[in-house]
């Protein structure tokens, strides 16, 4: 898509909590190859800048993440011309130092999802044969992702934390689990004796469909709870879905002002790596 095409530069994955940021909003309805995504698309100016909403889970939260379309949005942000997503996603936390109210920008994850193939969770857009009309599935594409998150976008997302004052951990790596349940004890203390920080259920595939469109991805985790709690201490009760929106609601305003602050602060031009991956994946 040419510049004079693009209608948002930034896309961020938030509901309406998040419009009145926005000037000059417009609503716009996408058709994508892989059908339509989460919910309609909010455009609008926020410091000058063009942005566009999603709200990953549909408006009323219609869509459990093994059902999110998630081909079908980063397909939309792309064709919107967004270059960089930043993704806010409620984690839970393996780690007593990581707190509820606390923001993680992670640097890894790990995939624990296990629906692929063609469902709503496929985590590629290259199948080497024709697949949903898109003519460059029929390539085989293997791209790096030792690195997942855009390098740029982070540095200035912990810049801002700590200009800000916002408790936030630098690092952080992300178990992406299938859900919509919640985990076990014993899958919880698994995941957290690996050595993994935090918990999540859509964290994975975003990640790496926005990498195989040379869009930039930055994940900021906001921890509303301690998962199925913590070892040694049983005062921890493990969490529960009230819990995970009453502390995001809280956190919401934070959130709101951080994403404000990263938006008027973005380089207009890149310069990161995040482009490149595809030109050296292709076979
Ligand atoms: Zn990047």
């Amino acid at each position: 898509m040419s510049e004079q095409n693009q209608l948002a530069e930034i896309g961020i994955f938030g509901g309406s909590g998040f419009y009145d940021l926005l000037e000059n909003a417009e609503v716009v309805e996408i058709e994508t190859p892989f059908g339509k995504p989460s919910d309609k698309i909010i455009i609008g100016v926020v410091g000058g800048r063009r942005i566009a909403f999603l709200p990953r889970h549909g408006k009323s939260h219609q869509y459990p993440p093994h059902k999110i379309p998630y081909k079908a949005n980063l397909w939309a942000f792309k064709k919107l011309g967004v270059q960089r997503i930043i993704s806010p996603v409620a984690v839970g936390s393996l780690r007593p130092d990581i707190k509820p109210g606390d923001f993680v920008i992670c640097n890894q994850f790990v995939n624990w999802t296990h629906t692929h193939g063609l469902n709503q969770r496929d985590d590629t857009y290259y199948h080497g044969e024709k697949v949903d009309g898109i003519k460059h599935s029929e390539k085989v594409a293997h791209l790096s992702l030792a690195e997942p998150y855009c390098s740029e976008l982070r540095k200035v997302v912990s810049d801002i934390c700590e200009q800000e004052k916002i408790l936030h951990h630098k690092n952080g790596t992300v178990v992406v689990i299938e859900g919509p349940r919640f985990s076990t004890k014993a899958e919880s203390k698994f995941f957290a004796s690996q050595g993994w920080d935090i918990i999540n259920m859509t964290a994975y595939p975003e990640v790496a469909l926005a990498r195989e469109l040379g869009m930039c991805y930055v994940n900021i985790g906001l921890v509303t709870d301690y998962d199925a709690g913590l070892e040694g201490n049983p005062s921890i009760k493990p969490v529960t879905t009230a819990e995970v929106i009453e502390v995001f609601n809280k956190n919401n305003e934070k959130i709101k002002e951080l994403i404000f602050v990263i938006i008027k602060n973005l380089p207009v031009e890149r310069s990161c790596e995040c482009e490149k991956y595809l030109e050296q994946a292709i076979i």
